[in-house]
């Protein structure tokens, strides 16, 4: 193990009641821990009518529980097997059969209900139509339900449609058919759930380095000098990571949070796949930073002035590969310690700190979360993670780097461009403009607006304004049973794993992977997602057929391999698991920014969010 840089960590500070849960075996006294072994026992409960087919799609699909997407239980950076509880609980909603007709008759007060329970009653069995003052959703062919689609897009004005994508549960192929059709409808107005987040923490990068996607891949990791958590609790939202952080604990990796919360588990946690930990747990949280709700900013321009006063700067990286030292440099003496730690929640000592750990780590990395990429200046705030990481030359090379933490097939939806079109609207802009009654169409994949962070009474004006809303998916959500505007009409498609040919996602290290079909469903009316739009643009108009001329999964991903540079290989996949990861294992090796003009990174001081928020 390699000697960890800094002072000896501090005590975490926990209270005589917090020090006993945590010298429990187990972790059995810890709130909100994730009880692996019951979730284990609970899944095969759950799955106990289709145990054959859920335990295939464990072993052999992509899984899309969280961004980091492996192929089955195979671990991509490093030994043994990859399952949690998170993949666990979803299992169901792939497994299950189709909800019974009783549910359908009358649907009111489900619009009010979890989206748990709701997603757990049982897979969307066929095509369903409600209309103005009906209580319930009736059954209708499919070929009533796309002439009634079509009919109604024909007579709408394109500006006034829109497309969402919810990008977690919906295939590279789905998203690349929703954006070809709807831009092939004339409709500017599309997006994905990225918006809600994810999209400003690659954004940033891009703004700095010249692409909008993480930098790094997993197994860095494994052994880098400093990790930082910032904004993000990974035990709830991607758990496999905490096995990679105990590993890397293992290592000599010193690992930092920052956050206004302080979160129990990353202070311990008991990684399930490793038996040492899993009884004793493994000490994760070395330092703590407790700055203050929106004060990251500050924060990081407290470190960088400590950094600058103290010849903490990369001159060699630098001056051979970055611009805007000298603005970045030159305010930062200005600032003033009072205004920093104010802004920040977080005294000059604490900033200094960080500063002096930072500058004896010879690699890092920098993982951050909804904490960062939701704040209301999350592009301010990932511009200058990444002024951080570059002032100290942290790109390009092994076991440093920035991984944003997203949601499944965040990045996908990135890559192809599931973004509004010149003049567009954003998804929230769509909300607004449903709620003011300028939006007769909707068409969402798998997208359930609730989940948006958006007041929640202006959602449900929005979707009880639209005229007709198209809701494709595999389970109901919510948004679905809020009286239509005039018509709403629910789609049944496929799950990931049962569409015909397979077909691929990308994850958070830009590997765009190959999930293959895997037989066993039981709801014989749902559609491949990429196939719906096809469908829905076929009826708007015949000619449509020639332009989105898709047979199958493999022509589709013949096609976005044509549109999308980067994809390169995609059309080549076929086999279980198999995957391109564009950019290699990480992007700037070389430290080459050839993205941007000139080729050098673009430092950035941002300006300081005033402390009342
Ligand atoms: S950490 Fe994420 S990708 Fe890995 S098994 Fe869990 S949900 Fe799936």
């Amino acid at each position: 193990m390699a000697p960890r840089i800094g002072p000896e960590p501090r005590d975490p500070g926990l209270s005589f009641g917090q020090k006993f849960l945590h010298a429990l075996p187990f972790g059995i006294g810890i709130r909100n821990k994730p009880r692996y072994y019951l979730d284990y026992l609970k899944s095969m409960w759950e799955n106990i009518k289709n145990p054959m087919y859920a335990r295939a799609i464990l072993r052999r699909g992509v899984c899309d529980g969280c961004s980091l997407g492996p192929a089955g239980l195979v671990d991509d950076a490093t030994e043994g097997k990859h399952l949690c509880n998170l993949r666990l609980q979803q299992l169901k909603t792939h497994a299950m059969d189709a909800v019974g007709d009783e549910v359908l008759g009358d649907v009111r007060e489900l619009a009010d209900a979890h989206v748990n329970y709701l997603r757990k009653l049982g897979r969307i069995p066929k095509p369903l139509v409600r209309y103005r003052d009906e209580n319930g959703l009736t059954a209708i062919s499919w070929e009533e339900a796309l002439d009634t689609i079509g009919e109604r897009i024909k007579k709408a004005d394109p500006r006034q449609t829109g497309w969402y994508v919810g990008a977690q549960s919906v295939s590279n192929e789905g998203a690349f058919a929703v954006k070809q059709v709807s831009r092939g409808l004339g409709c500017p107005n599309l997006d994905s759930s990225a918006r809600f987040g994810y999209i400003h923490g690659v954004a940033g990068l891009g703004e700095l380095f010249g692409v909008p996607a993480p930098t790094s891949s997993l197994k860095d990791l494994l052994g880098s000098d400093l990790i930082v958590l910032w904004g993000t609790d990974p035990s709830e939202t991607h758990p496999l990571i905490l096995k990679y952080l105990h590993i890397a604990k293992d290592q000599g990796s010193r690992i930092a949070v920052i956050d206004p919360r302080k979160e129990e588990r990353l202070v311990k946690y008991w990684v399930p796949s490793i038996l040492e930990s899993s009884v004793f747990g493994t000490r994760l949280m070395d330092d703590y930073y407790p700055v203050r709700r929106g004060g990251d900013i500050a924060f990081i321009q407290g470190v960088l002035k400590t950094l600058a006063e103290r010849n903490g700067f990369d001159h060699e990286f630098i001056n051979a590969h970055a611009t805007g030292v000298d603005d970045l440099t030159r305010p930062l003496r200005q600032l003033a310690w009072g205004d920093l730690a104010k802004g920040s929640g977080v005294s000059q000592a604490e900033m200094e700190k960080f500063a002096g750990i930072y500058s004896a780590a010879k690699s890092a990395m920098f993982l951050y979360g909804t904490g960062i990429t939701r704040q209301r200046h999350s592009l301010s705030a990932v511009r200058s993670i990444a002024t951080l990481a570059a002032v100290r030359g942290m790109v390009g090379k092994k076991r440093c780097g920035l991984l944003p933490l997203g949601q499944s097939n965040d990045q996908g939806a990135v890559d192809l461009g599931v973004v509004p079109g010149e003049g567009g609207f954003t998804v929230t802009q769509m909300i607004k403009a449903a709620a003011e009654g300028k939006l007769q169409v909707f068409c969402t994949m798998s997208g359930n607006l609730f989940e948006a962070p958006i007041d929640r009474n202006v959602v449900i004006r929005a979707l009880e304004r639209i005229d007709l809303r198209v809701h494709i998916g595999t389970v109901f959500d919510p948004s679905m049973f809020h009286p239509p505007g005039d018509v709403v009409i629910i789609l049944p498609s496929m799950t990931r794993y049962e569409i015909p040919g397979g077909c691929t996602t990308t994850s958070v290290e830009r590997r765009v992977r190959f999930s293959p079909e895997i037989p066993g469903s039981s709801v014989r009316e749902a559609k491949p997602d990429w196939q719906i739009p096809a469908l829905i643009a076929a009826q708007v108009d015949l000619a449509n057929q020639e332009r989105f001329p898709w047979k199958d999964a493999a022509q589709v991903r013949a096609d976005l391999e044509k549109s999308v540079p980067r994809y390169r290989g995609v059309a080549g996949l076929r086999e279980e698991g198999k995957f391109i990861q564009w950019g290699g294992e990480r992007l700037y090796e070389k430290s080459v920014f050839d993205s941007i003009p000139g080729g050098k990174c673009r430092l950035r001081l941002e300006d300081l969010p005033p402390v009342t928020e």
